[in-house]
């Protein structure tokens, strides 16, 4: 897998719903991790500035495709999404720009790697430096990059990236990395169950709906199910079909947002997540379904504990920031 960084911006339609629609699918297609975003920028128009302004970001991505493959699946989503080709640089619903490919200077006739104007241009490296402000491109950071950069263009960091959501992603991961089999958790923990009703008390919690048959309901919070097929209403029981409904859901709520399984709805989520509460326990027992490897974090604590001869560690990660100037 190697390590990539795009650019993404639009100016036409809701703006702000395209970014995030871009996101999720660039993390949909199977050959591409999402691991890092950035916040969302407001920004002028560059090179042609009789129009809208732009919202933008910045995110990194591993993937298995090679340059030019990733540059067709890229060009492919933007296309899904609407976009039509009219003017160079002139206004469009979403343009989704390589940055950097680890390791690789291209400069083909349909791609040019490291990306040709990203050193002139503020509403590139903004985002960029918010996520990898050390990052070096032919032997300069991309912090250095922003302090140098002519372009006196507004970009302004604004709300509505997924990142705003401050999701904490909680688990209770064994050593094989198991979360479950058929449809219920692998391991009932008293303490560990005390840990999540405590943490998650007076927050939203988001669930998958084979998760939500098996935890239930929970008084003093607010549960969201994410799945395409079932619906489910009640007090303090919403539904939400997609990523991109549930963003606009969670617009709505000011509580603390966890993200509580299973597989898929941690495979889903974990990019825009900002923290993860993980019970790892220090035992391994038949599974089926598994917790995805948490790129980007750091350890910041953990406490060990043991019930019933069963040892284990509350921890907790923080995604890794790496912007020591917000
Ligand atoms: P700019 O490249 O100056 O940001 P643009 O994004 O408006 O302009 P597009 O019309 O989106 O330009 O793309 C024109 C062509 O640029 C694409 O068809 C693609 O083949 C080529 N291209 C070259 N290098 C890259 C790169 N690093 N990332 C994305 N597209 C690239
Ligand atoms: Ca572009
Ligand atoms: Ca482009």
């Amino acid at each position: 897998m190697k390590e990539v960084y795009i650019s993404i911006g639009g100016n036409l339609g809701d703006k702000r719903e395209n970014l995030r629609n871009a996101l999720i699918k660039i993390h949909e297609n199977k050959n591409i991790i999402l691991t890092k975003i950035s916040s969302f920028y407001e920004t002028d128009p560059w090179g042609k500035t009789d129009q809208q302004p732009f919202l933008n970001a910045a995110a990194k991505l591993l993937t298995n495709l090679s340059p030019e493959d990733l540059l067709k699946t890229l060009q492919n989503i933007e296309k899904e999404m609407g976009r039509v080709r009219k003017e160079h640089w002139g206004e469009r619903i979403i343009d989704i720009d390589i940055v950097h490919y680890e390791g690789v200077h291209i400069r083909s006739e349909s791609l040019t790697i490291p990306h040709p104007y990203f050193s002139e241009r503020k509403f590139v490296l903004a985002p960029l430096v918010e996520i990898a402000p050390k990052l070096v491109i032919n032997g300069v950071t991309l912090k250095e990059y922003l302090d140098n950069c002519k372009d006196n263009l507004l970009v302004k960091k604004v709300s509505g990236s997924p990142k705003d959501f401050n999701m904490t992603i909680i688990a209770a991961v064994d050593k094989s990395r198991g979360i479950g089999c058929q449809n219920k958790l692998l391991y009932k923990i008293k303490s560990d169950m005390i840990f999540f009703r405590e943490n998650t008390l007076n927050g939203v919690i988001i669930v998958g709906k084979n998760t939500f048959k098996d935890i239930g309901f929970l008084n003093k919070r607010r549960i969201i199910v994410l799945s395409k097929s079932e619906n489910f209403v009640g007090e303090n029981l919403h539904s939400a079909r997609s990523v991109l409904e549930l963003f606009n859901l969670l617009d709505k709520f000011n509580e603390k947002i966890f993200v509580a399984g299973g597989e898929a709805i941690y495979n889903l989520l974990m990019p825009y997540a900002r923290a993860a509460l993980i019970t790892h326990i220090f035992d391994a027992k038949k599974a089926d379904k598994f917790f995805p490897p948490l790129y980007d974090f750091s350890l910041k604590e953990m406490r060990f504990s043991e019930e019933n001869k069963i040892k284990f560690a509350f921890s907790r990660y923080a995604k890794k920031e790496n912007h020591p100037f917000d």
